[in-house]
């Protein structure tokens, strides 16, 4: 450990204080070995970023576990959907879900028989092309599941076309309450490296760097033993485990930039860009991993369910299982009385309804926290906030401004930069929600770029084009790095390959 460097960007909220809920409270290891088998499941046809997928199932089909029931029509930028259930399907509508997206879904009841595509087994060998890799990635549906929802497969293209040098895997999980990424680490080390070389080898990078906190010394143990076995077999690749100091937030790539590169990117800048580097959630790259060596789609994900009431639970359970069932399995009851959190406690959303909204591809956590009235005052200018935003904002100074609807003297002051991580809010005595006011603010202004930069237009965002913002955090401007590979003919329905049913060969 002497003389190894500890990265870190500046401020933020330091873990091993307050916010370490995760140390504290114990996660129940077994509970995540135990997949859960939920009575139904609603597949939102749009978990990611992009158009939504078109559902291939229709009233009263029967499906298989890892069958395809929603593919991207034509060419559009966007991926596709699998049911990790078996069972009937019992209705095709609209929902809404918390975060606002608009979206067709697909509801299945449960057979509970688990009957497999029979395409879900071991591919043998795996010596594929880059495009090919990139392919199998696409078909199977993964998105980056540290929350952004951007389809992998173009990110890597995106790498790709930015011939990067290495790619970073984001270990650094630190929301409260969350530790499925670091219970993946644990569990399947070996996925998670194999998938990360997989996709530095795609994209071309040379170096690949798994980044992890300093305290994490189980995960970072578990991923050096796997390190040491793939050496061998990845001698073109140089490997390294890199380490952080704890603190909240994490990972997101403006922050990485700063701690390992010493770049401050700018809004449209992009890792790729500017620093020849590819950053990959952990869970993403152990999906990728699946999807390569077993041909398993993205259906099933591990989430941590956790509060400040009661113990922690990680669960591997199928995408579009209802919150409620999920509640039921690690409580046996549905905390009715709590505040159920779709996300983490800081970022995510409050839900109403946890019968009818599911977990989707981005879902890592549920909380379920105390119902509180915190007593509002006016700012106290103690100065918590501005200490603590990673992006070197003035929280206090710019909510005021917005207040105010000073909102280009606002956006003077950086309000642009703010990443939604809802620190500021938590620290402040006063109680005063800084952080829904000036991440709104920020959001709609990435949206307007956004448009400005992809279709040279100043037209106004909707409604829609603003909760897109927010779920992508910054745009990427992946649209410019399709699929090349995308042979599918739009003009004949013949032409579409439905991934994963039946097996396609690579
Ligand atoms: S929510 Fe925005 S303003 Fe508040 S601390 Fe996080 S980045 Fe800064
Ligand atoms: S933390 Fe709250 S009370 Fe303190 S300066 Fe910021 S807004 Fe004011």
């Amino acid at each position: 450990m002497a003389g190894r460097k500890i990265h870190s960007f500046y401020k933020g909220i330091f873990s091993g204080d307050v916010l370490n809920f995760s140390k504290r409270s114990p996660f129940v290891r077994e509970i995540m070995l135990e997949q859960i088998n939920p009575s139904r499941v609603i597949l939102p046809m749009k978990m990611h970023y992009g158009v939504p997928a078109v559902p291939t199932v229709k009233e009263g089909d029967l499906v298989k576990v890892g069958q395809c029931v929603g593919i991207p029509y034509s060419k559009s930028f966007s991926s596709p959907v699998h049911t990790g259930i078996s069972g009937r399907v019992t209705d095709i509508r609209d929902i809404t879900l918390p975060n606002g997206i608009k979206t067709p879904a697909v509801f299945i009841n449960n057979d509970m028989k688990r009957t497999r595509l029979d395409s879900l087994k071991s591919r043998g060998s795996i010596d594929l092309s880059a495009q090919q890799t990139i392919g199998v990635i696409r078909d199977a549906g993964i998105c980056g599941m540290g929350g952004e929802g951007i389809p992998t497969y173009a990110k890597l293209n995106r790498a790709r076309n930015y011939a990067v040098n290495e790619l970073l895997v984001n270990c650094l999980q630190s929301e409260p309450y969350s530790t499925c990424d670091l219970m993946a680490i644990v569990e399947y080390p070996d996925y998670v490296v194999l998938g990360a070389l997989a996709c530095a080898r795609a994209c071309g990078a040379t170096r690949v760097r798994f980044l992890i906190s300093l305290g994490r010394k189980t995960e970072r143990s578990a991923l050096e033993n796997s390190i040491r076995k793939a050496k061998d077999s990845f001698k073109d690749l140089k490997l390294e485990v890199v380490l952080f100091r704890e603190r909240f937030p994490q990972g997101y790539y403006r922050l990485v930039a700063k701690a390992l590169y010493g770049k401050q990117l700018e809004m449209s800048d992009t890792l790729e860009q500017t620093c020849g580097a590819v950053l990959f959630n952990c869970s993403t790259m152990l999906a990728c991993w699946e999807a390569l060596s077993d041909n398993i789609p993205m259906m099933n994900r591990i989430i941590s369910v956790s509060g400040n009431e009661s113990g922690g639970h990680n669960m591997l359970v199928p995408i579009g299982t209802p919150v409620s069932e999920v509640l039921t399995s690690a409580y046996e009851s549905t905390k009715t009385e709590s505040r159920v959190i779709w996300g983490n406690c800081l970022t995510g959303i409050e839900i109403e309804d946890p019968e009818n909204t599911p977990i989707i591809k981005m879902t890592s956590v549920i909380s379920i926290v105390r119902k509180t009235e915190i007593p509002t005052t006016p700012c106290i200018h103690c100065g918590l906030c501005s200490e603590c935003c990673p992006m070197g904002l003035s929280p206090n100074i710019v909510y005021e401004m917005l207040v105010q609807g000073l909102t280009q003297k606002a956006a003077e002051e950086g309000a642009r930069d703010c990443i939604s991580c809802g620190s500021c809010s938590y620290i402040c005595p006063a109680g005063i929600n800084l952080a829904t006011s000036i991440a709104r603010f920020a959001n709609e202004g990435r949206i307007i770029e956004v448009n400005s930069l992809l279709h040279n237009t100043d037209e106004e965002p909707g409604e829609e084009a603003g909760v897109e913002a927010a779920m992508v955090g910054q745009a990427s401007l992946l649209e410019e790095f399709p699929d090349k590979e995308d042979s599918r003919d739009e003009t004949d329905p013949d032409s579409i390959i439905l991934p994963f049913d039946g097996g396609k060969s690579v």
